[in-house]
């Protein structure tokens, strides 16, 4: 019986191709080990007009030398981050 999935959009799952943005975490240490950020971009809009980019972030796990670049949740700051430029 296939008749629920056969009601179901696919309109929600095209809206976000790459699933929810995680926090930084190093992929070998686990979440809580100390990291090293390189860059941080905060969210932006996107200049094709298609809404608010979430923030990315570039980073070094200080234990193991791990490194990752993704985009995070919205919101989401290195600690220590400071605006002001
Ligand atoms: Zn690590």
């Amino acid at each position: 019986m296939t008749l629920a999935d056969a009601g179901r959009r696919p309109s929600d799952h095209d809206r976000m191709p790459e699933g929810q943005p995680k926090a930084p975490a190093c992929g070998r240490c686990g979440p809580g080990t100390s990291l090293s950020f390189l860059d941080y971009i905060p969210e932006v809009y996107a200049t094709d007009g298609s809404g608010l980019l979430p923030p990315s972030a570039s980073y070094t796990c200080v234990r193991c030398g791990e490194t990752g670049s993704h985009r995070v949740p919205t919101g989401w700051a290195p600690p220590g981050w400071h605006w002001y430029s």
